[in-house]
């Protein structure tokens, strides 16, 4: 913690996952922790080891192998001072700074950086949905979560999603 930062009784626990498949994937997901470590009242309290996955579009609800590099994943545990909107933004302008554009949805992305979990908070706004409603139904989320914070990922969602492929990079 740097000086004059003091840790609030108001900081939240969140669940961020990141992911990258364009140019050089790992570099840009250990990058995205140091630059989430660096985001306004934040710090990364814990981080994943990398997994590779293969791509996965999600047209209609159902997770399907997509054409495209493989994917780079990771989820990092943060103690926030900031609010659960205000921290969708700072993703959101890191993605940016990534050179990401979204010509379409599940396009290969250089960064992707979802919100899972703020503390226990349940969040339904137009831009901003938390517990982010996809994340039960991916291993590339599930895996690396249950890494940092098992308690979060009970047997039976490990199971539900063991069939598809991952590989835990050292
Ligand atoms: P998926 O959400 O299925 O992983 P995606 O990450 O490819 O798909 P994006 O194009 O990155 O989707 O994001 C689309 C919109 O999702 C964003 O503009 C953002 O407003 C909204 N959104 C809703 N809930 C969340 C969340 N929990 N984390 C990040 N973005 C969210
Ligand atoms: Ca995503
Ligand atoms: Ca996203």
């Amino acid at each position: 913690m740097g000086a004059g930062e003091h840790p609030s009784d108001r900081t939240v626990t969140a669940y961020v996952a990141i992911g990258a498949n364009l140019g050089a994937a790992s570099a840009a997901v250990l990058q995205a922790m140091v630059a989430l470590d660096g985001l306004p009242l934040t710090r990364v309290t814990r981080r994943s080891s990398l997994y590779q996955t293969r791509a996965l579009s999600n047209e209609d609800g159902v997770e399907r192998e997509a054409a495209g590099p493989d994917y780079i994943n990771a989820v990092v545990e943060l103690e926030t001072g900031l609010t659960a909107p205000a921290l969708l933004d700072q993703l959101q302008q890191l993605e940016q700074s990534a050179g990401r554009e979204r010509p379409y949805r599940n396009a290969p992305r250089t960064l992707d950086l979802d919100l899972l979990l703020y503390g226990r908070a349940s969040i339904h706004s137009a831009r901003l949905i938390v517990p982010h409603p996809r994340m039960t139904q991916r291993a590339f989320v599930l895996l690396p979560l249950a890494e940092i914070a098992p308690a979060l990922v009970p047997q039976t969602q490990r199971d539900a999603v063991a069939d598809q492929t991952i590989q835990r990079l050292d």
